[in-house]
């Protein structure tokens, strides 16, 4: 089949050539002819990549009339990435047709500027939901007249939360348009929506049904609620590379953690309704760019981030609705990527679980909140790793000679011992006398979970692969137990970091794993593997006392760490725009609300 044969017209055929496109996809091919030939509703299940904008684009460019200024299409996308992509490509699949007038809408860029394109006669309109609605509510926008509406990505536009949004977008459309609903899956939701303002629609599907693009795992943590906030720490300290959108429910305690965790050294922000359309942009920006790698959020605000690499999503609470959960938790595992939702749950909320299992049709793992010591050992591990990769800057050499001078006499062992000290002891002074912040649950699953993680018998081991390598708990269990001739009972608590990992086997096993791994290699790779400290407990520090965290020990070196707070907290604030309230945290005069809850900060990103 080829472009020619679809129906199309020669301008479009003219872009089609110059673009290189040689032969249509499947989505292309299947939808192109009864789009172009029927007035007709759609509902293709297709993927991203599957070439669907064109497979809409096209038949929307060759139907509408360029010589006219009213607005005729219009095409809804769930993220301002994804909108600039339409736009760009019909932009494109459009340029040899004169007057021809594509406008962007979406939030973050001004609204005064896209309302002028709009006004000079734009007979596209590509927009997300919370913009739109915006310009309508305002009456910068005029949709009664379009003949022809796409929801692209519908899955991911009601994962994200915006059913409303669209629900009152399309309330402001005539009835007699033609709509195409474009989804890589078939949720509910989608065929509510389907239902809801579809007429009869016509169906295709490119690959399988129901597909789902999820790769997102579920855990949660049992914890006392008095112990939120300290377990919230120790997830984000035990993940080094963290970037992630943590869930209140609340926009006051959205805040209150937020300002806690800058005050505790975190690079935080905070993102709810009581901040200006301004402030929120600005946190929005150095979310974006990774300036704060913990965006505390109420589930209003956090509708539409567009942002694809988050690493984690922590529900620091559960939201009221456990629908909800489902768009908290789409907000991780986006574009191919694998993505973590974890939970932390006070006893009272267990039974919560279950439901949203039933609701997201997946299980949770219960897991249990590191250790300090485990906590250690990542973040020295994790440091380490990044040193080992760190490029050489040769500016250093011109003072190497006065530092060898100064390190005469220090053995490189010594040497290695000092410098990881250097941030070892901040974060082992004030993890050294940590409690266990887990709950026991009284089922057997948290029983068995109690008998892997603190079973005496038990040994953990380090190894120098992980995420970078691609591996996941799941597959990284699998190669040990290959590599090992192990059975999947011997191996548990499989921790997959960014550049290395955890695994703990029964201390039976010790001679194997270190005869095994003696000398290994991987595709020309040396694969280490070291028993690791954390002696296969599992995260459990028992008998180490019950202290809080990092309780009475912030005097001892407080005055370093002390002064590195500050100096990270106003470098935050002045990320974050310095927020009112961010300031009042400021001015508390020494009295920390968590007191001793502090935290030594390892080097930051700049
Ligand atoms: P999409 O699924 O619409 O995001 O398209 C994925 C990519 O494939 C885009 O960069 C398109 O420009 C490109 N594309 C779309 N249709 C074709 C085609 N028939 N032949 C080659 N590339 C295409």
């Amino acid at each position: 089949m080829t472009f020619e044969q679809l129906g199309l017209e020669a301008n479009l055929l003219q872009a089609i050539t110059d673009m290189g496109f040689t032969k249509p996809s499947e989505v292309q091919e299947k939808a192109i002819p009864v789009l172009l030939q029927e007035d007709t509703d759609l509902v293709a299940l297709a993927q991203t990549g599957t070439g669907k904008t064109a497979a809409f684009g096209f038949p929307m460019l060759q139907k509408i009339n360029v010589d006219s200024r009213t607005t005729q299409g219009l095409i809804l996308s769930p993220t301002r990435e994804l909108c600039l992509q339409i736009t760009n490509e019909m932009k494109n699949y459009g340029k040899h047709l004169k007057g021809l007038n594509v406008t962007a809408i979406y939030g973050g860029a001004s609204i005064t500027d896209q309302a002028r394109q709009v006004k000079k006669g734009a007979q596209v309109i590509v927009a997300t939901p919370g913009r739109m609605k915006d310009m309508i509510k305002r009456r910068l926008v005029d949709i009664s007249k379009i003949e022809y509406c796409v929801l692209d990505e519908a899955d991911e536009m009601l994962n994200m939360g915006f059913f409303e949004d669209i629900t009152d977008i399309l309330s402001h459309t005539p009835e007699d348009k033609s709509t195409w609903l474009f989804s890589a899956t078939m949720p509910k939701e989608v065929s509510t929506i389907a239902k809801k303002f579809m007429y009869d629609p016509q169906e295709i599907t490119v690959g399988k049904k129901n597909e789902s693009t999820s790769t997102v795992s579920h855990e949660y943590y049992l914890v006392n609620a008095r112990d939120r906030y300290q377990a919230l720490k120790r997830l984000a300290d035990a993940n080094p590379d963290i970037f992630s959108v943590i869930f209140c429910r609340t926009k006051r305690d959205t805040q209150k953690v937020a300002e806690n965790l800058i005050e505790d050294g975190y690079s935080a922000g905070a993102l709810h309704g009581d901040l200006s359309q301004n402030q929120r942009d600005l946190v929005m920006k150095s979310f974006r760019n990774k300036q704060i790698q913990m965006l505390v959020a109420t589930d209003v605000a956090a509708r539409g981030i567009d942002v694809d690499d988050i690493t984690h999503v922590i529900n620091y609470q559960l939201p009221d609705e456990i629908e909800t959960y489902t768009h908290r938790s789409g907000r991780t595992g986006r574009a191919g990527k694998e993505g973590i939702s974890m939970v932390i749950v006070s006893k009272s909320e267990t039974r919560k679980i279950k439901s949203i299992e039933r609701i997201i049709n997946k299980k949770f793992e219960k897991k249990d909140i590191p250790s300090g010591m485990a906590i250690c050992e990542v973040q020295l591990m994790s440091l380490a790793n990044k040193i080992h990769n760190t490029e050489i800057n040769h500016e250093i050499d011109g003072y190497l000679e006065s530092i060898n001078n100064l390190f005469e006499d220090t053995s490189k062992d010594e040497l290695i011992k000092k410098f990881f000290s250097v941030e070892f002891t901040r974060f082992y002074n004030y993890y050294q006398k940590s409690k266990d912040l887990n709950v026991e649950a009284q089922n057997s699953s948290s029983r068995d979970s109690d008998r892997r993680g603190s079973n005496p018998d038990a040994i953990r081991f380090f190894i120098n692969v992980g995420k970078k390598d691609g591996y996941n708990w799941q597959s990284l269990k699998d190669f040990l137990k290959e590599t090992l001739s192990l059975g999947p009972d011997d191996l548990f608590k499989v921790d997959v970091m960014d550049s290395f990992s955890f695994f703990n086997t029964d201390k039976a096993h010790l001679a194997k794993v270190a005869e095994v791994f003696t000398d290994f290699k991987v595709d020309g790779r040396f694969v280490n593997v070291e028993v690791s400290e954390d002696k296969g407990r599992g995260g459990r520090d028992r008998g180490r006392g019950r202290r809080r965290d990092g309780g009475g020990r912030r005097r001892s070196g407080g005055g370093e760490r002390r002064s590195s707070r500050r100096s990270d907290r106003q470098r935050s604030e002045s990320k974050t725009g310095g927020n009112r309230s961010q300031k009042r945290s400021e001015n508390k005069t020494g009295s920390n609300n968590n007191s001793g809850s502090g935290r030594p900060r390892r080097s930051r990103r700049r």
